[in-house]
């Protein structure tokens, strides 16, 4: 129910009952609990129809969660509410080849910051997430080579009374897309949700399982190319070092600090001329190469892509179906995969981690730290 109302932004209490198939006895006796534990609150709200509900189910707006990305070259913090609105923001530049003590000593400082802001508000943190780039990996991390035992352990030892679930970016854009207010998308069924950033990565999106069960589908490290561009991983000819931000702006000649200042609206600001524009769709064909070689091994009929190809013009964008029409078994055919795009979120760092910690709280059941999850989920059941 919680996950439904930070997913809808509100419901009325019938339109509750149906979603989570309980009766409306149900509902009020759980809405209750909520209300007493200080998750929700209902607020009059015309109704939908003559005669209808005039009460729309919320979750409180005073609730902090707080949200750390390592991504776009910076370690950004923000604390904010479920609802997404980040009230406090911090970003420190953080190398693409930084060491893991160079991590802490930053995290530490970024940290403390955040508490003394917090404490001066009276603030209290509930959840904190943290995303980076190639975590989840049984064979360790390829982007930031560190021990991962020393970071889980770190990241516990320093938020200490704060719960933190950590995870790959690509698994907190996920969170982004599927709860902001922003950037609402629907679609029905499983599909590749493909994000191109900074780094570029998937995950294969089942509308009916939890966010954190997915893991990171690394389409960016596919090699296209035998010794061609270096990447970040080590390796050369990744679809990375051909198709992400920091490859685009070498195209386009403009910084990728530059691009995050710009944001969303990056390509019309700074323009393209015709040999850049002509090297984009070039890069984009390569992106539909890889997306036809991932999509021969782990078929699904719907993509979605999220990132700077968004901003492209339609007919540029056609270069990713010519890709995929030479690598994809059978050729592209749009009546058997429907590919879209969505606005990409560039340089908001740290909302998709916030996003996804006030997802990890409501799938805690709103629960305080020490308490157990489960046990609280049976009771409330
Ligand atoms: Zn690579």
């Amino acid at each position: 129910m919680l996950e439904s109302l930070l997913r809808t932004r509100g419901a009325f209490r019938p339109v509750i009952a149906r979603e989570s198939n309980l009766t409306e006895a149900s509902v009020s006796r759980i809405l209750s609990e909520l209300r007493k534990e200080n998750l929700v609150e209902e607020v009059r709200h015309p109704a939908p129809h003559v005669g209808g509900p005039t009460s729309l189910v919320t979750l409180r707006k005073d609730i902090s969660v707080l949200g750390i990305e390592l991504s776009n070259s910076r370690l950004s913090f923000g604390v904010g509410d479920l609802g997404g609105t980040l009230d406090y923001v911090e970003r420190m530049p953080a190398s693409p080849q930084l060491e893991q003590a160079e991590f802490e000593t930053l995290f530490d400082a970024s940290l403390s910051a955040m508490r003394g802001w917090a404490k001066t508000r009276g603030i209290t943190v509930r959840q904190a997430a943290m995303s980076m780039p190639g975590y989840g990996r049984d064979a360790g991390n390829p982007i930031f080579p560190w021990d991962v035992e020393r970071l889980r352990g770190f990241l516990a030892e320093a938020l200490q009374d704060i719960p933190l679930a950590l995870t790959n970016s690509v698994v907190a854009q996920t969170a982004f897309h599927r709860y902001s207010s922003t950037t609402p998308y629907q679609v029905a069924g499983d599909h590749l949700f493909l994000f191109v950033g900074h780094g570029v990565a998937g995950v294969i999106v089942n509308e009916a399982a939890p966010i954190d069960a997915f893991s990171a589908f690394e389409i960016g490290h596919m090699v296209i190319e035998r010794d061609g561009l270096a990447c970040r991983c080590g390796h050369k000819g990744c679809v990375e070092a051909y198709t992400s931000l920091r490859a685009v702006s070498k195209i386009i000649g403009v910084s990728d600090s530059e691009i995050l200042t710009k944001g969303d609206r990056f390509l019309e600001v700074v323009g393209m001329d015709s040999i850049a524009r002509e090297m984009l769709r070039e890069r984009q064909f390569l992106l539909g190469l890889a997306l036809g070689n991932a999509l021969n091994l782990h078929p699904v009929s719907t993509v979605v892509i999220s990132g700077w190809p968004s901003l492209m013009p339609e007919e540029d964008r056609a270069a990713i179906t010519d890709g995929l029409n030479q690598s994809l078994l059978g050729g592209y055919d749009e009546r058997r995969l429907t590919l879209s795009f969505i606005e990409p979120s560039i340089g908001n760092d740290p909302s998709a981690a916030l996003h996804y910690a006030a997802y990890c709280f409501v799938r805690g059941g709103g629960m305080d730290a020490k308490a157990d999850p489960r046990a609280a989920m049976e009771e409330i059941a």
